[in-house]
């Protein structure tokens, strides 16, 4: 037991030496994209907290699964076979055998989370976050919910529980915990993306966003909070199916950008480069989107300009000016 034990610790150590240590200088890269998570864990039994925090240059994000569509051989049978989607080709014995595996796995899967479930009620899981009551209640995809999913807490339990050091030496043994990873800074520049390709399929589903996005509840100290307001410059869009298909992006002059550009879209695929819009933006299927960081407030600031366009309230000296320059 002891020998598997050390070769476990063997594992992580190595797992370890694959990330950058924390103390090696930050690239330009670090500077712009890097951010930081905090991954805490309370055991449930003493309270005892631990935090791990990790840089990301990016976050991957999946969609909260009550928007998912069930996978499709799935789906199939429990439909009973009304419709009319049946495939022509009769599949051979290995194919039958396959599908029917495919289900049990699915059935298994079902299960587990049902159990999963009934175990969560038993425990009140420890939320960092600051959100109302009403962010959960949507009942369209969005960018922020999947932000919410991804910093939602977790039950650790079963074969996941909690290794706690405090309950250990008590003889508790493994214990039950609430685990949560939510953000300990943010970079300069977020880029997210939004996980659209599982095992069976590209998920199409629109997942809404919002030229503005206000993180600052999914940061863990006040401070940080500050930094937690951004404004979206660009998107990658993906056209096409699981098999292939191609990127198109959108992408829109940056704040600190001096040319009478300023703010203005552009739509790009491969050589081809036209006019795009912010409407054309909200309209697509963002698979990768670009925020860059603005001051708290910036967009409602924006909103009171487009309907008087000397309406000088709460805009900033600097930014009056440069628009003159631009009217010219
Ligand atoms: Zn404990």
């Amino acid at each position: 037991e002891e020998e598997e034990k050390e070769e476990e610790e063997e594992e992580e150590d190595k797992l370890e030496d694959r990330k950058r240590p924390n103390d090696e200088p930050n690239t330009f890269i670090d500077d712009i994209f890097g951010g930081e998570t905090a991954s805490i864990v309370t055991c449930l039994r003493c309270n005892r907290e631990s935090m791990r925090r990790e840089k990301f240059l990016h976050l991957s994000l999946e969609i909260p699964p009550m928007f998912l569509p069930k996978p499709p051989s799935f789906s199939h049978q429990q439909g009973g076979g009304g419709g009319g989607k049946r495939k022509g080709k009769r599949k051979g014995r290995g194919g039958q055998q396959q599908e029917a595996q495919r289900i049990a796995e699915e059935k298994r899967r079902e299960k587990e989370r049902e159990r999963e479930e009934e175990e969560r009620k038993k425990y009140t899981l420890i939320d960092h976050r600051t959100l109302d009551d009403d962010d959960e209640k949507t009942s369209k995809a969005t960018l922020l919910g999947c932000f919410r999913h991804f910093s939602s807490p977790e039950l650790l339990c079963g074969a996941d529980a909690f290794f706690c050091e405090a309950c250990i030496s008590n003889d508790f043994g493994l214990t039950p915990a609430s685990k949560q990873i939510i953000f300990h800074s943010l970079p300069e520049v977020l880029c997210v993306s939004v996980k659209r390709f599982t095992a069976f399929q590209k998920l199409t589903l629109n997942v809404d966003f919002e030229e503005y996005l206000d993180l600052s509840s999914f940061v863990l100290n006040e401070r940080e909070k500050e930094n937690a307001y951004y404004r979206l410059f660009g998107i990658v869009v993906h056209q096409g199916s699981m098999g292939g298909g191609h990127y198109v992006a959108f992408t829109k002059k940056l704040t600190n950008s001096l040319s009478s550009e300023r703010g203005v879209w552009y739509y790009s695929s491969d050589e081809q480069l036209q006019g795009g819009s912010l409407k054309k933006v909200m309209g697509s299927q963002a698979y990768v989107l670009f925020y860059e960081r603005v001051e708290r407030g910036e967009g409602e600031e924006e909103k009171g300009e487009k309907g008087e366009a000397d309406e000088t309230k709460g805009v900033k000296k600097e930014e009056k000016e440069e628009k003159k320059e631009e009217k010219k």
